[in-house]
Parts: C-alpha cells; sequence; structure tokens
C-alpha cells in the first residue's frame, strides 16, 4: 500500500510541473489547468483512501462548502478584482498550513524529533504572516483601508523584536517540543507580523506583494509537509514557493524596482496628496475624429491597460481590430509586463475575446515598431506608457520600462478623465500636441467606433 501511495503521489507531481510549465504560455495555459487539476485529484483521492484523518462524513460536507464557496467566488470576481481574490486564497492555504501542522502536533503521541519541530514552527510562523498578511492586501486593495503606506514609529524596529522574539521562543520549543504554548506565542507574533510587514507597502506595490505571500503560502505547505511526513505536500508546496518567488523577480524587474525597495521602501500613492500643477491644454476628440484618423492608418498598435478590463471592452476592441484589419490595416497588440492588476492580464483579457495569440507583441519585441507606426491606440492604459518613467527621478514610475507609444506618429488615447494611473503619477503625454485624448468609457467609445466604421466600410 505504502508503495502504492508513494508511486500515486509521485504521479501526482509529475502532473504538477507539467501542469506549471504548460501555464507559462497563453496557448497552453487551459490545458496546464486541468493537468494539475488531475494530479491535485489523485493526490487528494490517495490521502483520503491512505488515511483515516477524521469522519468521512466531515470531510464531504467540508468539500461541499469549500467547493461552493469556491466556485461562487470564482464566478462573481470581477476581471478588476482578480488580485484580491488571489490575495485571500493565498491567505486561506497559509492559514490552514497553521492549523494542520498544530492539530497534528496535539495530535503526536511521542515527542517529535529535532526536524520536524523546525518544520512546525516554520509552518506556524510563515503561515500566519501569510494568512494576516494577505487579509491585510485584500483590505489594501479593496478599498477597506488606506492603500497608502502605514508607517509606525519604530516600524522596523517593532519587527526585528518580533522576530527574535519568534527565535527565541522557537528555539525553547525545538529544544524541549512538549507544550503547545509556545507554537500559539508564535502564532501570535507571527500574526502582528503579518500586518505590520504588510501596512507599510502601498497600494501600487500591492500585486507584487500577493505574489510574494503566494510563494510564502507555499513554503508553509511545504513545511507542513514535513510535519505530516507527506511527499506530494513538500513537493507542491515547494513548487509553489518557487514559482511565487521567480514571479516576484519577474514583476519586480518589470517595475525595475528591486524586492528590497518594494518591501521596504514604503512607495506609495496617496490619494490627497499632489497638487494641481500648470495649466496645460488638452484637445477632447470624439468617437468621429479617432475614427477619420483610424481609417486613414496603414498601421495600429493598440496598447491595452487596466480600463480595458474595468469597462469590460475587450470584444469591442477585437472587433474594431478586426474591421480595421479587414480594410487592410496591419494591427498588432502591444503587451507591457505590468499592464493590469496581475501578471497576464491582458493575455487573459484578449484571449476571453478570442485574439489570436500572434498578434500579441511583448514590450521589447515591438518598442522598436512604434517610431514606424501611424497610430498607437491607448484603451485605459497609462502608468505602462507615462514617459515620466524616463526621466522624473523622483516619480515612483522612475525606471521602469514604458510602451515608447510617443514615438508613434498620433497617440490615440481612450479614458475617461485626466485622472492618474494606479501609481498617481500625472501624464504629459494627454497634453502632447500629437496626442488624441478620447475622453469616455473605453466600451462606450469604442462601440460608438466599430458603429461609425461599419457605417463607413458599408457593412
Ligand atoms: P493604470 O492603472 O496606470 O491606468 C489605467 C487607466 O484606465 C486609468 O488611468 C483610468 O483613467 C483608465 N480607466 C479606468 N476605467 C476605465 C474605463 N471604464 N474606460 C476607460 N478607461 C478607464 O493601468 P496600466 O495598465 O497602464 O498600468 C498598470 C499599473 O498597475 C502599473 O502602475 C503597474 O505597475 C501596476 N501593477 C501591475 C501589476 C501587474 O502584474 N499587472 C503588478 C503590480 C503593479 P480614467 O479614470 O481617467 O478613466
Amino acid at each position: 500500500m505504502e508503495t502504492i501511495k508513494n508511486l500515486a503521489y509521485l504521479l501526482s507531481a509529475i502532473f504538477f510541473i507539467f501542469g506549471l510549465k504548460m501555464l507559462s504560455s497563453p496557448r497552453s495555459a487551459r490545458k496546464g489547468n486541468l493537468i494539475s487539476g488531475i494530479g491535485m485529484l489523485i493526490a487528494i483521492v490517495v490521502t483520503l483512501l491512505d488515511k483515516q484523518i477524521v469522519d468521512f462524513t466531515f470531510i464531504i460536507a467540508g468539500l461541499v462548502v469549500g467547493s461552493a464557496i469556491g466556485a461562487i467566488a470564482a464566478r462573481r470576481v470581477q476581471m478588476t478584482a482578480m488580485p484580491q481574490m488571489v490575495a485571500i486564497f493565498n491567505g486561506f492555504g497559509g492559514g490552514a498550513s497553521t492549523l494542520v501542522a498544530l492539530a497534528e502536533f496535539m495530535r503526536f503521541t511521542s515527542q517529535p524529533s529535532p526536524d520536524v519541530s523546525v518544520t512546525l514552527v516554520l509552518s506556524v510562523l510563515i503561515g500566519t504572516v501569510t494568512f494576516f498578511g494577505s487579509f491585510i492586501a485584500f483590505a489594501k486593495l479593496q478599498d477597506l483601508m488606506k492603500s497608502a503606506p502605514i508607517v509606525l514609529p519604530f516600524h522596523q524596529g517593532i519587527n526585528a523584536l518580533l522576530l527574535l522574539g519568534v527565535v527565541v521562543v522557537g528555539a525553547l520549543f525545538i529544544m524541549n517540543p512538549v507544550s503547545i504554548t509556545e507554537l500559539l506565542i508564535i502564532a501570535a507574533a507571527a500574526t502582528l507580523l503579518g500586518i505590520l510587514l504588510v501596512i507599510p507597502i502601498g497600494g501600487a506595490d500591492m500585486p507584487v506583494v500577493i505574489s510574494l505571500l503566494n510563494s510564502y503560502s507555499g513554503l508553509a505547505a511545504a513545511m507542513t509537509g514535513f510535519v505530516l511526513s507527506n511527499n506530494v505536500l513538500i513537493i507542491s508546496g515547494a513548487l509553489v514557493g518557487a514559482s511565487g518567488l521567480i514571479l516576484t523577480k519577474l514583476m519586480c524587474e518589470a517595475m525595475n524596482r528591486s524586492l528590497t525597495n518594494v518591501l521596504f521602501g514604503q512607495v506609495g500613492y496617496d490619494a490627497s496628496a499632489g497638487g494641481p500643477g500648470e495649466k496645460r491644454t488638452v484637445t477632447r476628440y470624439t468617437a468621429e475624429d479617432a475614427v477619420m484618423m483610424l481609417e486613414n492608418a496603414n498601421s495600429v498598435i493598440i496598447v491595452p491597460g487596466y480600463g480595458l478590463a474595468v469597462a469590460q471592452a475587450q470584444h469591442v476592441l477585437a472587433e474594431l481590430a478586426e474591421l480595421l484589419e479587414k480594410k487592410g490595416t496591419s494591427v498588432k497588440y502591444a503587451i507591457h509586463p505590468v499592464a493590469g492588476r496581475m501578471p497576464g492580464h491582458m493575455n487573459v483579457l484578449l484571449a476571453e475575446a478570442n485574439v489570436p495569440y500572434d498578434k500579441l507583441y511583448e514590450m521589447d519585441a515591438i518598442n522598436d515598431e512604434f517610431q514606424n507606426t501611424d497610430v498607437a491606440l491607448v484603451v485605459g492604459a497609462n502608468d505602462v506608457v507615462n514617459p515620466a518613467a524616463r526621466y522624473k527621478k523622483d516619480s515612483v514610475l522612475y525606471g521602469m520600462p514604458i510602451l515608447n507609444v510617443d514615438q508613434a506618429k498620433t497617440v490615440m488615447i481612450i479614458k475617461r478623465s485626466l485622472s492618474p494611473g494606479f501609481a498617481g503619477e500625472d501624464n504629459e503625454l494627454f497634453y502632447d500636441p500629437k496626442t488624441m485624448m478620447v475622453f469616455g468609457d473605453a466600451k462606450k467609445m469604442l462601440t460608438e467606433m466599430v458603429h461609425l466604421l461599419k457605417e463607413y466600410q458599408g457593412s
């Protein structure tokens, strides 16, 4: 039985690894998700058959309630609220690891060996930090609390003291692992740590933190895997830990920030701050003006951003692109690595509208093409095209590579107002004489434009 169980766990680990590999491309992501899901199913079935942990009625009741909540949440969540949902799910993962580790400790009939004691401490510490940190991240993204950095007096000092306390109490526990009190003290300190580590991080950096917390939740699961001597939990936890860390690194690179700067830089946007600046003029264009310009363009590069997701305008945007292509215009989509609110946000959105993958170009592959392009059509994007990133040293955006839309012959921007993007930085591009500001909700404006294009094209 033991051999069969381990073989099944090995099989599910292989499914996880292949599934993860396939998630790296939008083309194979759906299949990757399915394959990982099958791996998880094998792991669950084998565990349930192998271990009589609790009564099956409890397990089935838990499965039904959990699946119902998960399915409703996943169906109801808005495309723009995805980061919050990921934050909550990470948090639950961390919380579950802590609870399982504590429950397992209470079941031990003899003293755990030092290696198990170490992983018990780590599991409670990392799991609890993940749980509370993720809920703060959720609250910031959901506007339930101030998204600007909150810094207490002696903030880093308090964190250091808490960590020192955890090390001391953890060492006491490892030397004599008999009482749950030490573990509960560690959980209490980790609660404060989770909160204090995330409150000083500004809203704009929250997606990076979520990815980091995702990695923590994996580490907590792996530690719990050691406590339970469960290989598949160790492997899957390590995979989540490593992939979360790689994603965090990629996101930091895309914003040209170091992880230390994200975690301790206290960079954030306070909506109440920021003066009006000097008065500059902006020219408002109508949908009709925009269509006339597009009709005469031979090449168009579309730059989608967060506003496209807010407006849910991906289908009508794809329709506009098709109409332009029908009359011979070259249409490409430029995807900035942090456009939207989570990695791959724009790819998922455009895939939903059946935009062919070969029309999507990553920033490095398309940035040199803007200078030979007639129209850069920016839909609900702001920070990822903001030239301040190139030269304004005191800007949060400084150093972030941007899409060179300002090099196109005409820049057309569809958004509702002049308000800044996520980073809170004013965008001079709006005031550039070659920029056409088409104010309005992206879906509404694009629908109007499609309507007009069809009229012109007589279809
Ligand atoms: P931004 O947040 O910079 O800008 C989005 C713009 O969309 C806003 O200025 C808003 O302007 C406009 N908008 C909102 N609703 C609508 C609507 N209904 N119709 C039309 N326009 C609308 O988005 P970007 O995609 O350019 O940049 C992403 C930002 O998120 C970056 O700062 C990035 O660093 C950050 N981020 C992203 C991560 C990722 O992984 N994708 C991770 C970490 C951070 P208005 O209100 O005037 O309409």
